[in-house]
């Protein structure tokens, strides 16, 4: 918990990320009464389907009290549909397990070679692919960079380095900092990428220390945030966003196009407009990986392309993210 400071003359210091991320909800029955909901606490399911319940508080402040079909809610609260078995719905979406080039190296696209440098989250999203990666086994975990920096180091066509996880804001600032020393001697990467959901689900991660180790990182910069729906953005994010660009950082946004959290125009227009007020350019919009347990998030493709076609009608080009699908062998991200 958050400690007062001894002495009341001083300024409280700043919350620590790690308090915050310690502090999440994990409990369904305390998400619903923190949200006044606790008569629907029944309905949660008696088992966690092995991947639990976590959401950090910041996140849930912004929810809508009383609103049981809550954007940001619906996107953490497990849910009895995560257990229908749904053909075409598989642990390994995306072919993972197909594209290791090393140890926490997937090396599926020309030019980016993206690293699991972390293997965990602040927060647990019920749609995601990471629901069944086994990451245990498979993150480059602390002290163990050195296969993949070789792997970097022995194929010169790969440009931009990519860090994802998991989130790989979870490691330490002195933790990215040894990554990133053993990529300074490669003269072939030109860009750094960081996938990340911090900077939106606990944007007090965005704090001096992290920001002095980009600032003075050698490479082009890029985040890419991760946020489904307008109300995510709240000042907060504003304020972390504007710190990654005046450390010299890209910042830009993936979506997943989610059944009953954003599947409608509206929604869609209101998170690009709200991105790009808080410094974000909208970049993907992503079909849902075909996830088990994940089926009822789905919105069809004609449905998602019709979606669009409105959505460009309505926003200046600069502000429509690209409809994507991720199927496991493409040499990218596939147009829809
Ligand atoms: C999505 C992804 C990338 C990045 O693709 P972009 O189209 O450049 O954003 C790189 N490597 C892997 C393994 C990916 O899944
Ligand atoms: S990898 Fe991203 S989408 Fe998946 S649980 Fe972590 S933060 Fe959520």
């Amino acid at each position: 918990m958050i400690t007062a400071s001894p002495n009341p003359r001083l300024s409280p210091p700043a919350v620590d990320w790690r308090e915050l991320w310690r502090d999440a909800v994990t409990d369904g029955r305390e998400l619903l009464a923190l949200l006044g909901l606790q008569h629907l606490a029944g309905q949660l399911p008696a088992a966690d389907a092995g991947f639990p319940l976590r959401v950090p508080r910041g996140f849930v402040a912004r929810m809508r009290p009383g609103d049981a079909g809550d954007p940001l809610l619906l996107q953490v609260l497990p849910q009895l549909a995560e257990f229908a078995r749904v053909p075409g719905f598989v642990t390994d979406a995306v072919g993972d397990m197909d594209s290791r080039a090393a140890r926490g190296v997937l090396h599926k696209y020309e030019g980016r070679a993206l690293l699991l440098a972390s293997g965990s989250c602040a927060i647990n999203c019920r749609y995601c692919f990471r629901r069944h990666f086994p990451y245990g086994e498979e993150m480059a975990a602390a002290g163990q960079w050195r296969q993949a920096l070789e792997h970097l180091r022995q194929d010169d066509s790969i440009n931009e380095v990519i860090l994802s996880g998991g989130d790989p804001l979870a490691l330490s600032t002195g933790k990215l900092e040894e990554l990133t020393r053993g990529l300074a001697g490669l003269s072939h990467v030109t860009r750094l990428r960081i996938h990340s959901r911090l900077p939106v689900v606990l944007p007090q991660r965005i704090d001096a220390a992290l920001l002095a180790w980009l600032g003075g990182l050698p490479w082009q910069k890029v985040l890419v945030l991760h946020a489904n729906h307008a109300n995510e953005l709240d000042a907060s994010v504003a304020e972390a966003c504007t710190r990654l660009r005046e450390a010299g950082v890209t910042v830009l946004n993936q979506s997943v196009l989610l059944r009953g959290i954003n599947d409608n125009v509206d929604a869609l227009q209101q998170l690009s407009e709200r991105l790009f007020a808080v410094g974000a350019m909208p970049y993907y919009l992503h079909q849902l990986d075909r996830v088990q347990g994940a089926a009822h998030f789905e919105v069809d493709d004609a449905e998602a392309r019709e979606l669009m076609a409105r959505l460009r009608a309505r926003l200046p080009g600069y502000l429509v993210p690209k409809l994507v699908r991720e199927l496991a062998g493409d040499p990218s991200k596939r147009p829809l």
